[in-house]
């Protein structure tokens, strides 16, 4: 019934995706654990064990020093060839790649210069591919998987937190040497005639393009869809967090930690969890210094953020993980999952609004970063200095540049594999990641990255029942039809 009630219900009102504080202590820190003055050591206090919720970070927010071409809309024609509304990840690698080719940017964003929210972690590898591993501050050699008390696995794939500061810098220098232009604003309407769009800006200004792209993340109203969005939800809350000490080996990042002990006083709590579970990811950075997350994979509908801090609260209890200071926290919640946006439409989209978050684990950043450059080779096969392709056939050209008709199929096997998570609790899911990371490191590694054809998709899924364990085979068989069926029906429409 719950399910049914998603798919016919109107889509929810878009949430307040993510709220990042910051410590007004001490900026964020590099990899070192932070060395508090004087002064702030006076204000410094212990957590009751395990409880960091009366360590409230105040918001302070960060901006970069850079000297950026700001668009003066009274002395300059405004028209460009793309406008990007919003400079997260997305927009401005877009504009970095997009610019590359002589196409006339402009990027609006009402704070382009403030330091991005999030803490984005990805796997080495999928920045080394992008030669963007100068963006990494801090790298682990292995990832570890903690299933339960008795079953922990150790991945031989190296893990690494982005660098905001440097990432944002690299594109943000891109972007000016490529002659981007900035505005300052929110746009809050965007128009169309047949071969020009405009926006309209909250500071009172109008700007027109031949293409506008909306970067402008999860909460976007901008991008229409003409099926019901039955997203699904990962939902977490995590600290970066100074501690009296943590039991977590400093060479390895804590991917997911599945065990429940800490919930052995909770009967509640116990209950919930083994029905809708939640994991902790961490990446501890030195013996006192340690970003922890407890995260919700995925539910629909979203779980309890109430529910999930509380959870977080008695596992640091048990692991005696004491928090001395809380550095940032973050609220994270993401759609996954869910109908692609509809194509084409004349508002091209790139990054959270654009359905490239991965549908059974919410990464998004390396993959956008690898799908920005194939979207700017579509636009400059359109608006490059020879080509003259506007309106229509742009939309069509770009949409279908960013998802063609094999990426939609691929897609729609995550979204299966998001389905199926749906519909697992604890136990089976802690088979079904004990069975998927025994595969073949290609396989389990094109997963996660999203670097597998349909075959091979097919083929892992074979593997995958291959070496389930028999309860974990009877999850498939018992819980998956009705997914595997609607995914069956997806893949012959797109393929009509
Ligand atoms: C807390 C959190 C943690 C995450 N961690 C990871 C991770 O570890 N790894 C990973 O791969 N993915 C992660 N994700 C998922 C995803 O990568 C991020 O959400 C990512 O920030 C999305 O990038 P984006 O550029 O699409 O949007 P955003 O980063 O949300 O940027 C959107 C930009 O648009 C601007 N904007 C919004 N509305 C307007 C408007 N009307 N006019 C002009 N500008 C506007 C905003 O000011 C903002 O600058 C995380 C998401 C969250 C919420």
């Amino acid at each position: 019934m719950g399910t049914l009630f998603m798919l016919f219900s109107p889509p929810p009102p878009p949430p307040a995706i993510c709220t990042t504080k910051k410590s007004s202590l001490s900026p964020t820190p590099s990899i070192s654990s932070p060395k508090p003055n004087k002064h702030q050591y006076s204000r410094i206090q212990s957590s009751k064990f395990g409880n960091f919720f009366d360590l409230n970070p105040e918001p302070q927010p960060e901006s970069f020093n850079f000297d950026l071409p700001w668009l003066d809309p009274t002395s300059e024609r405004s028209h460009f060839d793309v406008i990007i509304i919003g400079t997260g990840p997305a927009g401005l690698r877009l504009a970095e790649q997009v610019s590359r080719y002589g196409i006339k940017v402009c990027c609006v964003d009402p704070s382009p210069l403030s330091m991005w929210p999030n803490n984005y972690g990805v796997w080495v590898d999928e920045f080394e591919r992008l030669e963007l591993e100068d963006c990494l501050d801090k790298t682990w050699p292995m990832t570890s998987i903690y299933l339960d008390e008795n079953n922990t696995k150790y991945l031989d794939r190296p893990y690494g937190r982005v660098s905001k500061k440097k990432l944002k810098t690299k594109l943000i220098e891109g972007c000016v040497s490529n002659g981007v232009k900035f505005h300052k604003a929110k746009v809050s309407k965007i128009e169309h005639k047949e071969f020009e769009s405009s926006i309209m800006c909250d500071d009172g200004n109008e700007l027109k393009a031949s293409l506008i792209v909306d970067a402008s993340g999860f909460g976007s109203t901008f991008i229409e869809y003409d099926k019901p969005r039955n997203h699904g939800y990962q939902i977490a809350h995590g600290i970066l967090a100074e501690v009296e000490e943590h039991p977590f080996d400093l060479d390895k990042m804590v991917l997911m930690d599945w065990r429940d002990s800490h919930l052995g006083n909770e009967p509640y709590l116990r209950a919930k969890n083994s029905r809708f579970p939640t994991f902790l990811y961490a990446m501890p950075f030195d013996s006192n210094l340690i970003f922890l997350e407890e995260t919700s994979l995925v539910s629909r509908p979203v779980l309890s953020y109430k529910e999930v801090k509380a959870k977080m609260v008695a596992r640091l209890r048990h692991l005696g993980i004491r928090v001395k200071r809380v550095l940032e926290d973050e609220k994270c919640l993401i759609p996954m999952g869910g109908p692609l946006p509809r194509i084409p439409q004349s508002v091209m989209a790139i990054g959270g609004t654009s359905g490239v978050v991965h549908p059974s684990t919410g990464y998004m950043v390396a993959r956008t970063m690898a799908l920005a450059p194939v979207l700017a080779d579509a636009i400059a096969e359109c608006l490059g200095s020879t080509r003259m392709i506007r309106g229509k056939a742009l939309y069509h050209r770009v949409w279908n540049g960013l998802w063609p008709i094999e990426r939609r199929c691929v897609r729609e096997f995550y979204s299966f594999g998001m389905e199926t998570l749906l519909k697992l609790d604890l136990n089976g899911t802690r088979r079904f990641f004990d069975a998927f990371f025994d595969l073949e490191p290609y396989q389990w590694q094109g997963f996660l990255s999203s670097r597998l054809s349909l075959q091979e998709l097919v083929v892992l899924s074979l593997s995958l029942f291959g070496r389930a364990s028999n309860m974990s085979r009877l999850d498939i068989v018992t819980k998956c039809p009705v997914p595997l069926a609607k995914m069956v029906g997806n893949l012959a429409l797109e393929t009509i």
